[in-house]
């Protein structure tokens, strides 16, 4: 890939760069030849999807996000969702793979790690040695975060970590687990902070993993934590039970994540779009396509128009990240709610446009609606994201580049 960057070109204010358009083009290929033709065998089997995970390795695809002195490539979010957008068009569950390395804990310890933390750690994400995986969720504190259980009590210069983790994606697999969880004296959303675990210590246990819809390549593992020794230089971002603001970074953090689960939705709902349009050409009803019949025509209309505009809200937050910023959590979270929304519709339609064949699992249609319904719930939910949306707008905020003035702000 060059390194020359041709900036933005036209008029079109999000217009990729050369770079930009040369790695969606890698990205499309790698897809289209490794992940597509094995997408339905993980889904069935419910395997781990290796191939996928070799042929990204492969394909160096997996560094993009991390610093170039750890082997990565030094690129931000913009990059990230062209290649996730690209995966998820053929694969949501081998996406997820590249979404565990670019926008969960190897961000997180670019961004908040130290040294020795980034050192130990980063080469083997770029490098596709190791996977990772974000455990927040527990069975009691899923939306309601702040409700957590899991909890560090000092021993010597370290801490003793007592935990249990439900729906960690990838954590049957991974070698490293950021788990959030309260440091000593913690209530409510304070003193929450959050640690690195070698999945291989000793005291973690996968307890399980859960049976689902969708997403089937890629397990959601029940990770438990009895006693586990987490040194002081695991400590990723120590709570400070007299604040939240450890809390706040962390959460503020997981807006990459959003934006890459919203572009995760926009690939998985283009290719479901993209294969309902030549299923409509090439079957014939009564003589004549069924491409030609203007009331499919305006499912067609309504599910483009859809995920267009959840295309450019995400293209907003995206570039308001910056190159080695964080993506700002009322766009964000407008970006994940239309991008969740709009392939939930574009996913449902496409099936309904290819009839009875649409609803058989021989076609890939069916498939990404399952895999998709799964991302409307990981990273927040739609209700949670709506929440947020709201209560910014009735205390004044307008989101960036709108014209329209809140009369609070
Ligand atoms: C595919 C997938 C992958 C995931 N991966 C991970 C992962 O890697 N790591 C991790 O830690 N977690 C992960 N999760 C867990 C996910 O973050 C939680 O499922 C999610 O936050 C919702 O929590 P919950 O399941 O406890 O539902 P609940 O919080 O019990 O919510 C139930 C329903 O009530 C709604 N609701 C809750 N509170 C409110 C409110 N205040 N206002 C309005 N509606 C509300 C919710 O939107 C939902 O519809 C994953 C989940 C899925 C489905």
């Amino acid at each position: 890939m060059a390194s020359h960057d041709a900036g933005p070109r036209g008029s079109d204010p999000f217009a990729e760069t050369d770079d930009q358009t040369a790695l969606r083009a890698l990205a499309r290929d790698v897809a289209e030849r490794d992940l597509a033709p094995h997408a339905r065998h993980w889904d069935e089997t419910e395997e781990f999807p290796e191939g996928s995970w070799d042929a990204l390795r492969k394909a160096e695809l997996f560094g993009i996000t991390i610093a170039e002195r750890y082997g990565g490539m030094g690129m931000g979010d913009v990059e990230a969702a062209i290649v996730l957008e690209e995966l998820a068009r053929a694969d949501v569950s081998s996406a997820i793979l590249a979404q565990l390395i670019y926008n969960g804990p190897p961000r997180a310890i670019q961004h908040l790690g130290s040294d020795a933390m980034r050192e130990r750690w980063l080469p083997l994400a770029a490098s596709g040695e190791a996977l990772f995986c974000i455990g927040i969720s527990e069975s009691e504190a899923g939306s309601a975060v702040t409700q957590m259980r899991a909890r560090l009590t000092p021993d010597g210069d370290g801490y003793r970590l007592q935990g249990y983790k439900n729906y960690v994606t990838g954590g049957h697999k991974a070698r490293c687990c950021l788990v959030w969880c309260r440091f000593p004296g913690s209530e409510g959303a304070r003193g929450i902070g959050a640690v690195l675990v070698d999945l291989e210590s000793e005291g973690v246990t996968v307890a399980g993993t859960h049976v689902k819809m969708g997403l089937r390549g890629t397990s959601e593992a029940e990770l438990a934590f009895d006693d586990v020794y987490v040194g002081p230089e695991d400590v990723l971002l120590a709570g400070d039970s007299t604040n939240s603001s450890a809390f706040k970074t962390l959460i503020s953090h997981i807006n990459h994540e959003r934006c890459g689960n919203a572009a995760m939705c926009l690939g998985a709902a283009q290719g479901s779009l993209e294969y309902a349009l030549g299923y409509m050409n090439d079957r014939v009803i009564g003589g004549r396509p069924i491409a030609e019949l203007q009331g499919l025509q305006w499912k067609v209309a309504d599910m483009a128009t859809q995920l267009e505009g959840a295309r450019l809200l995400l293209a907003r937050a995206l570039r308001l990240a910056g190159p080695d910023g964080t993506p700002p959590p009322l766009e964000t979270a407008m970006a994940k709610t239309a991008a969740n929304l709009a392939a939930k519709f574009v996913c449902d339609e496409a099936i309904q446009l290819l009839g009875g064949y649409g609803y058989s699992r021989e076609y890939p249609v069916e498939r990404a609606y399952r895999d998709i319904r799964g991302l409307c719930i990981g990273a927040g939910t739609v209700e949670i994201q709506r929440n947020f949306i709201g209560s910014q707008l009735v205390h004044g905020a307008t989101p960036v580049g709108a014209s329209w003035r809140n009369p609070l702000g």
